[in-house]
């Protein structure tokens, strides 16, 4: 899967994760965790994502608001899923097959802003796979047009 193409996918397989609710937010878990945790996740529990006490005092809009850190949570997680997909074929047939696409999780490669502008700009290609890229894409905190 080429790097441009894989956003359009991962956002498909969230968007059905959570249209399927069989994602699951839980207040337990953050003992021995910084305060400056708002919220955490692990890839041996898919889907599961951690809120923090810190997730509470967010704001809903700008930089690490509470929407963009349950993105953030989300894009750590493997998505699998089917697709059918047909080509037409040189004598007007069409061939069909159904393949399976895989999504690898984020990493934590960069966090805060400042940080993820750097590594969009020296490494666009690791910012694609690092979940505060995708926070910050989607919080939008310095209203890119
Ligand atoms: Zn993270």
């Amino acid at each position: 899967m080429t790097d441009h193409v894989m956003p359009l996918w991962a956002i498909a397989a969230m968007t059905f994760k959570l249209q399927s609710n069989e994602i699951n937010l839980t207040c337990d878990a953050c003992d021995g965790w910084s305060p400056d945790t708002a919220a955490h996740s692990t890839t041996s529990t898919p889907f599961l994502i951690y809120l923090c006490q810190k997730y509470f005092t967010l704001g809903t809009t700008g930089a690490d608001s509470q929407g963009g850190t349950i993105l953030h949570e989300l894009t750590h997680f493997t998505y699998s899923f089917q697709e059918n997909g047909c080509e037409p074929l040189p004598n007007d047939g069409v061939a069909c097959q159904t393949q399976t696409i895989t999504i690898n999780g984020t990493g934590d490669y960069a966090y805060g802003t400042a940080a993820a502008a750097a590594l969009a700009a020296s490494n666009i290609h690791e910012a694609r796979y690092n979940a505060d890229n995708w926070e910050f894409f989607y919080e939008n905190p310095t209203n890119l047009q």
